[in-house]
């Protein structure tokens, strides 16, 4: 019997820029009694279905992107004789769904971490359980990876998880309800030596993936530091300093390293933080814009951002202080006007971002905008080749709406192409070149021109495009560009790096 971890794609680009976590962190959780398990990664190569056997635990792992996809695969292995185990944030939402659909023999809700060799023996015993409970584990008890199986060559950025967990509550994101509101944080000697462990591999560039890096803001600890009551003051405060123990213990680490996050625009009130992040080498970070309008920030629950021009002088502070902006926007909220597209663009090019992606309103299960939306939805009779828009997520990539939810004044079409003319104007060859400006060498300017490049392919023409021959071309050109690019984030390995005290 063996143990296979499957991370389901529609699309295989050859190479991918950050590794899936969640499969290397199971591996990890698999007992050693089975042996190493066999992992794929669709968005590399597809799954060979001849690799598996009668008999054989299959992971799944999925969310609502590539739930399809991943009920595609349940079922073949199924077919074979395998058990079918589907984890991840939507079978946590949807536990049913997989036994209906995807061929499931069991389906583990929340974190796998420490449920997965539970499940795997239940499954070699012929006990399964329909549902098990993952529940949300400690920071503490959260795994490492087994980096050791990662294949060579075929990653662009490793990722490690410092802490789970968000604090905010934003209408169109699920993270908070699934991960909680609580940060989870993870023990920084653990952190330290998963990071040291990457480099000895020659990874130089490393993800942060963490739901929100910044899990504690100066107004939070305010707030609490007002309370007669200390005790959650002194939980935020012991929050906050590990952040900082951890930022001084990677400033220790080799100096060609970088790392990349996701945090929220309130760190830029705390330019503190923002300069253990610049010594810690956290040279970028995701940062939630969503809209450039006091109304569109009203939209989705963040009123804690900025707009206008203060919007722009609040993210320059993040450059001033040696942080690169990956700014992401959402179009399609119920405020936006056709102004709003040419008054992002502007804003984008202002506020000195140096990437930046454009999404459109996608009412995802788990959130407060899908509670919303499928209550309004309840007499819609709209089908796609049978299925209900309020189960987008089982209409074939093919046939698939970009836009969900009935705008007072564009259609979705114009929606949805107006949003491509802001990718459009944001990625222009002109435009990426006078970005590049942020980097020093010729060498390093040409790297971020191809890194500009293969972003735009593989997140906006394959996300965006209802025409399968953009699509495909798309596919092809991110194939064409992710290789050579791969190679400029490798590193030559430090098998010798010792863990810093
Ligand atoms: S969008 Fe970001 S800040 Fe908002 S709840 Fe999700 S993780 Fe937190």
């Amino acid at each position: 019997m063996r143990v296979h971890l499957v991370n389901p794609s529609h699309l295989a680009f050859g190479v991918a820029v950050i590794t899936p976590r969640w499969l290397y962190v199971l591996a990890s959780a698999t007992p050693t009694s089975y042996g190493d398990p066999v992992i794929t990664d669709e968005t590399l190569e597809p799954l060979d279905i001849n690799a598996i056997s009668a008999g054989d635990v299959v992971g799944i792992g999925i969310h609502s992107g590539n739930a399809l996809r991943g009920y595609e695969l349940g079922r073949m292995v199924k077919a074979r004789g395998a058990h079918v185990v589907f984890g991840g944030i939507h079978a946590t939402l949807f536990p049913e769904e997989p036994h209906e659909l995807g061929g499931a023999t069991t389906v583990v809700k929340g974190d796998g971490d420490m449920m997965w060799g539970r499940v795997i023996e239940a499954c070699a015993n012929g006990t399964p359980e329909r549902v098990y409970e993952g529940g949300r584990v400690d920071g503490e008890r959260l795994s490492k990876a087994r980096w050791d199986l990662l294949p060579k060559d075929r990653y662009m950025w490793a990722s490690v998880q410092t802490v789970r967990g968000c604090p905010k509550h934003c209408s169109f994101c699920s993270v908070w309800r699934t991960d909680g509101q609580k940060p989870r944080v993870r023990q920084t000697d653990a952190i330290i030596e998963e990071i040291v462990e990457l480099r000895r591999l020659g990874f130089r560039f490393i993800a942060l993936a963490d739901d929100n890096f910044y899990p504690v803001a100066m107004n939070d600890l305010k707030m609490a530091d007002r309370r007669t009551d200390k005790s959650g003051y002194e939980r935020l405060k012991a929050i906050r300093d590990e952040r900082f123990e951890l930022m001084a213990r990677m400033e220790k680490l080799p100096r060609d390293m970088v790392f990349f996050t996701q945090i929220t625009m309130e760190a830029a009130e705390d330019t503190e933080f923002l300069d253990a992040m610049r010594r810690a080498n956290i040279k970028g970070a995701l940062v939630g814009i969503e809209s450039v309008t006091p109304e569109g920030l009203k939209d989705v629950y963040k009123d804690f951002n900025l707009h206008g021009d203060a919007l722009a002088d609040r993210l320059k502070v993040f450059r001033q202080h040696g942080v690169h902006v990956l700014g992401s926007f959402i179009f399609g909220l119920p405020s936006d006007t056709p102004a709003t597209f040419d008054a992002t663009a502007a804003l984008a090019q202002k506020a000195d971002i140096t990437f930046a992606q454009f999404v459109m309103l996608t009412p995802f299960p788990g959130t407060v905008d899908f509670e919303k939306w499928e209550r309004e939805m309840a007499t819609d009779q709209t089908r796609i080749e049978g299925i209900p828009l309020t189960r987008h997520w089982l209409i074939p990539q093919a046939v698939r709406p970009k836009v969900y939810s009935p705008h007072p004044l564009m259609a979705a079409n114009e929606i949805r192409d107006r949003t491509q003319g802001v990718w459009d104007e944001f990625y222009s060859l002109p435009k990426v070149w006078q970005r590049s400006k942020c980097v020093k060498s010729l060498k390093s300017r040409l790297a971020f021109v191809l890194v500009s490049k293969l972003y735009r392919q593989m997140y906006a023409n394959t996300g965006i495009a209802t025409d399968s021959a953009r699509v495909s071309r798309a596919e092809k050109w991110a194939r064409m560009l992710a290789a050579p690019t791969r190679r400029l984030f490798s590193a030559p390995p430090m098998p010798e790096l010792q863990v810093p005290n």
